[in-house]
């Protein structure tokens, strides 16, 4: 981006000239040719940014930990927070961590650990931002999800103001994320930047530190996870209808740790170390199972408590035809199956698997046993494109999660694809909004956007988009923030997200 040398240098007064550069290599490092990055360290430098953007009338975008790609092209100021990465507190007694946006889950979890306690984390992975906002995790069924876990927040809003809400504006507190007065959770998802949050923390029964052994990318345990009464075990079903009756009965008896709707591929690829090795064991899964299934871990407080939900697991699994898949019952595959999904490192390799780039739609909501029905259909279509060779014949590559023993959910599906061939890339899109179309029809739940025009979605959910508009122009007068609808960070448990980003209408940069 083109700033004239006097505003640059207002901005690089804010932040010091170490921390601010239009020099394009930096900016190709970011993905856009037309921005300025600057790297405020506090709160205070965030709003100053900002008040800036709005007296030039410069849109703006902030970055926490960048797992969500974006490119815009135009001229905007682009804040990555890096800077601020510090855990500001974990207080155990009231259970809540508080955290800037640079701290990855994977630091904080490395200290919850040590104290019996875990936090809900991404299903990207432990490398993503620890803000509690937004993100469905391997672990929801005892962490929920993001949204349910933000305490009281540090926020700086659209025009610069530096907004304390819940207990922290009202006694210097953490532990409550409303009150006093009319909450600000819903609004502070659509604009401005986070600076600090506090997330719940829950219980962790498990090790302090998993005893690993080994060298990348083989890691193990040295102990098996039944000698730390964990257990890992992946169930096939005769047909939907039963894995739904399994997974509503063990969200009801409350015996799971994690519920992950994996299908044999995600598993095969989290357990092996190479493509060939990955595309092997596939085939021999999917010899095995007898029909759709899930992962689930079971971990217990004590002996009797663990030998007590093992015991509930087999009778549910008995009552509903489920079969084990036999490979995840080796200590190895399990162990590796733990550590990956419960640290969470699991994501990489189902998601970046061989074959093409991905395109995915995801639903959440209320009713996980919905989902699973809506995704039914959505294979179905596209195993049609499967059969015409428009898409990679990948097993699925579908999978879900329940949270809060199945109350809530999460559930997506893949396609992976050529993209740089146009009849495979159309077919993919028309899928995507076939199936969006369907899950939005057939009140299954509220598909993800970018596919689905807003306002199609929004009709058919409370009419947020209309009233996304009304908050913006309150809080945005001069346009310089997000006018997505939400971003992605700010993703609500109702699905009303987007990862489209789009160049706010008011402001113009200044050349
Ligand atoms: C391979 C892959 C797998 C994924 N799997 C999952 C998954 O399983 N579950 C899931 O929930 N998500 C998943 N995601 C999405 C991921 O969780 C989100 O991209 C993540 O929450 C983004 O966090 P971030 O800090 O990296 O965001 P960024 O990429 O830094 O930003 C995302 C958006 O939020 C805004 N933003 C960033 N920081 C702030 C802030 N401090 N205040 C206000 N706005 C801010 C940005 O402007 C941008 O619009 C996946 C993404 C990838 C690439």
């Amino acid at each position: 981006m083109a700033l004239s040398k006097d505003v640059y240098k207002e901005f690089e007064d804010v932040v010091g000239a170490e921390n601010i550069s239009d020099d394009p290599a930096i900016k190709d490092a970011y993905r856009s040719p037309d921005l300025t990055v600057i790297l405020p360290g506090s709160t205070e430098e965030v709003a100053a940014v900002i008040k800036l953007c709005n007296k030039h009338k410069i849109p703006y975008k902030a970055q926490s930990t960048g797992w969500m790609l974006f490119a815009p092209t135009y001229d905007f100021i682009f804040m990555d927070l890096r800077r601020m990465n510090r855990i500001i507190e974990i207080n155990e007694k009231n259970m809540y961590a508080v955290v800037e946006p640079y701290v990855i889950s994977a630091e904080l979890m490395a200290e919850l650990f040590k104290r019996g306690m875990i936090c809900n984390v991404k299903g990207s992975g432990s490398t993503c931002t620890a803000l509690a906002m937004s993100g469905h995790g391997h672990m929801g069924m005892t962490t929920s999800t993001g949204d349910r876990n933000d305490l009281a927040t540090e926020w700086v809003t659209d025009e610069g103001e530096i907004v304390r809400l819940g207990t922290l504006g009202a006694s210097d507190e953490w532990f409550c994320g409303d009150g006093p007065g009319p909450s600000l959770r819903g609004v502070y998802r659509g604009g401005g930047v986070i600076t600090r949050q506090a997330t719940k923390v829950y219980h962790w029964p498990g090790p302090s530190e998993y005893p690993l052994e080994g060298l990348s990318p083989r890691y193990t345990l040295s102990k098996k996870p039944s000698e730390m009464n964990m257990m890992v075990r992946y169930f096939s079903f005769p047909s939907i209808g039963k894995l739904i009756e399994a997974e509503l009965k063990i969200g009801e008896s409350e015996i799971a740790f994690e519920l992950m709707g994996f299908c044999p591929s995600m598993v095969s690829s989290n357990i092996t170390t190479s493509n060939e090795e990955d595309f092997e064991t596939l085939e021999q899964f999917t010899r095995e199972v007898q029909g759709p299934g899930f992962m689930v871990i079971i971990v217990g407080n004590f002996d009797e408590d663990f030998a007590y939900k093992k015991k509930v697991l087999a009778q549910i699994i008995k009552e509903t035809d489920g079969e084990s898949l036999k490979a995840v019952e080796d200590p190895d595959a399990e162990a590796t199956l733990l550590f990956q999904c419960t640290r969470v490192c699991a994501s990489i390799r189902e998601t970046f698997r061989a074959g093409g780039m991905f395109s995915s739609m995801m639903v959440q909501g209320q009713r996980y046993d919905n989902h699973v029905r809506w995704l039914e259909e959505a294979a179905v279509l596209k195993r049609e494109l499967i059969e015409k060779g428009l898409v990679i014949a990948d097993d699925g590559q579908q999978f879900g999660w329940g949270e809060e023993g199945g109350h809530l959910g999460h559930t997506e599906i893949f396609c992976r694809y050529n993209p740089y061939d146009e009849k495979s890339s159309k077919a993919v899109q028309e899928w995507l909004a076939k199936v969006g179309k369907r899950a939005l029809d057939g009140c299954f739940a509220v598909p993800s956007m970018g596919i689905l025009p807003v306002d199609v979605i929004g009709k058919r959910a409370s009419n947020y988009h209309i009233w996304f508009g009304k908050l913006k122009e309150a809080f945005d007068p001069n346009g310089v923030g997000e006018n997505t609808g939400f971003s992605y960070v700010g993703a609500d448990t109702s699905g009303v997200h987007t990862s489209i980003y789009q160049k706010p209408e008011k402001a113009s940069p200044k050349k």
